[in-house]
């Protein structure tokens, strides 16, 4: 299917039409009357400009949210408020052939994968609309003298706001608004400018399902505008951002102000173990694909691999013929396992770290450029990449690339992986292949990450909770410790005597 005859079926314009964003309930523009363009990265097309809103806007949105948190949101029971997430999971599956290609054309993820995403994100919404019915504080004995008893009330945090980057825009929506809506909050989300299309597509949506004026906000902006203003607004309660640790760090002084709640989840440098002992038919697809997946634009790629010495030449080479047979392209073929990176900004900072690599002294193994051939010199497409004869000390091996890049390290002992492994400020993920569940239960244990894979990688449940240890943030989402990020706990003591 051809670019233009998938136009037919968006619903988001394509062809360079302005689309606006969403406050109370309508379609509105910036004040400033200003916007931003944003691209398909595989052609370099602009598809459409949005809105660049700034601090006017976000005081709109920001009051907007605040009026139907104290107004006809607060009346919605919990059963009411699972019902209306249960009817947007349904819209959801309904148009998810749109929602899937807006990311593929917005930010360039393959079809295949948004397409494989269908029974995630609709999951969260269900698993969300079930905890909405669920939440509930305690009954607590008290030692206190006479007759008092003390209950506690779990009560939405108010009004949240929520930042997202660009490499997941409908499951990083979905895992904003879904808890948001389940709790009693209300939401002001920023997309990242590189990809507003499908959270403007989400809004439609909730208007389909008739959430109530003020309680999703959509507004569209820069990091530095429409970012820093949310992050420091008086008016939020919550943020929670998902993003470069950079930025979440400034967020963190920017709520300090009227010291708002924050959760972050950040970038990561996330190390995977193959020992000798490992299937290594399914290590070599999971390791690769842990990291080029979305060509490499996520956050919990697994980019240092750790392989023990005496597998390790092998697995190397297994994993290049790998990286060589995948089909790269535009994301809208079917075919396509491989995407474009989302901007030319992205480009230069992943062929910057390709050359870095080199110049430090890497063994370049395979792909190691952007491609420029044929239809791909249009877009932002670089080679599948494998390094080995890389050092801990070297910046691919110590910083996030953000892109289809694998440094390869070779280890000797368990523990020296364990404590290389560790070895970096980020502590988001880990892999391990082995057949030992000894090895699997003791490593899975040492290393200090938030999630750990045995044998599979990119395993995300919306029952299971998912966050960062150490520079990768705090806060978790996924399970019932998510819904408490977006719930204050209340202690009553009443006297009955
Ligand atoms: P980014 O930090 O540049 O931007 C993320 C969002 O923050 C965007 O919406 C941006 O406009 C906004 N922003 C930028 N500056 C801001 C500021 N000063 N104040 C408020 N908002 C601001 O990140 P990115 O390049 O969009 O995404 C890539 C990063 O996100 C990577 O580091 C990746 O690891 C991380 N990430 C983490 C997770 C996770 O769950 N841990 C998931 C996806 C991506």
């Amino acid at each position: 299917m051809t670019l233009a005859q998938a136009s037919i079926e968006l619903r988001l314009p394509i062809d360079g039409r302005h689309r606006q964003m969403f406050i109370d309930g309508a379609w509105v523009g910036a004040r400033s009357g200003l916007t931003i363009e944003t691209r398909n990265p595989a052609t370099g097309a602009v598809i459409a400009t949005v809105p660049r809103g700034d601090r006017r806007d976000i005081d709109l949105a920001v009051a907007a949210a605040r009026r139907a948190f104290d107004g006809p949101w607060s009346r919605f029971k919990p059963y009411e408020r699972q019902v209306l997430l249960l009817r947007i999971a349904d819209l959801f599956e309904k148009h998810w052939e749109e929602i899937s290609r807006s990311d593929t054309t917005d930010m360039g993820m393959p079809v295949v994968r948004t397409r494989a995403n269908r029974n995630r994100v609709i999951g969260m919404l269900r698993y969300y609309a079930g905890m909405a019915t669920a939440l509930h504080g305690e009954t607590i004995e008290n030692s206190l003298p006479g007759e008092v008893v003390s209950f506690t009330r779990k009560e939405p945090v108010g009004v949240v706001g929520a930042i997202i980057p660009w490499n997941a825009p409908t499951a990083a929506s979905t895992w904003k608004i879904g808890p948001a809506l389940a709790t009693g909050c209300t939401i002001v989300l920023k997309p990242s400018e590189e990809a507003p299309l499908t959270p403007l597509l989400i809004a439609d949506i909730m208007n389909e399902a008739g959430v109530p004026p003020g309680v999703v906000n959509i507004v569209t902006g820069t990091g530095a505008e429409a970012g820093a203003a949310l992050a420091e607004h008086m008016g939020v309660d919550k943020i929670v951002f998902t993003g470069s640790t950079a930025t979440g760090q400034s967020i963190v002084r920017a709520s300090a102000g009227n010291l708002k709640r924050v959760s972050l989840e950040l970038g990561g440098k996330s190390p995977v173990i193959v020992c000798a002992d490992a299937d290594l038919d399914r290590a070599v697809p999971v390791a690769a694909m842990s990291v080029f997946a979305n060509s490499g634009q996520i956050c919990i790629a697994g980019s240092r691999l750790f392989v023990e010495r005496s597998i390790h030449d092998e697995f190397v080479e297994r994993l290049a013929a790998y990286a060589k047979g995948l089909r790269i392209g535009d994301g809208i073929d079917p075919a396509t396992e491989i995407g474009p990176l989302v901007s030319l900004r992205q480009l230069e900072r992943v062929t910057g770290y390709l050359e870095a690599g080199t110049a430090e002294g890497a063994t370049l193994v395979t792909g190691g450029a952007r491609l420029t051939e044929g239809a791909l010199a249009a877009g932002n497409f670089v080679a599948p990449t494998v390094f080995a004869g890389v050092s801990d000390e070297m910046r691919i091996a110590r910083e996030e690339i953000f892109g289809p890049v694998i440094s390869a390290l070779p280890f000797d002992t368990l523990d020296e992986a364990v404590e290389r492994a560790n070895n970096t400020p980020y502590g988001l993920a880990a892999g391990i292949f082995t057949r030992n569940i000894t090895t699997a239960h003791q490593l899975s244990r040492k290393i200090r990450a938030g999630s750990v894979w045995v044998n599979t990688y990119h395993a995300i449940d919306p029952a299971v909770s998912f966050g960062g240890y150490k520079m990768s943030g705090y806060g978790r989402e996924g399970g019932a410790e998510h819904l408490d990020e977006y719930l204050n706990t209340k202690g009553v003591f009443i006297k009955i005597d």
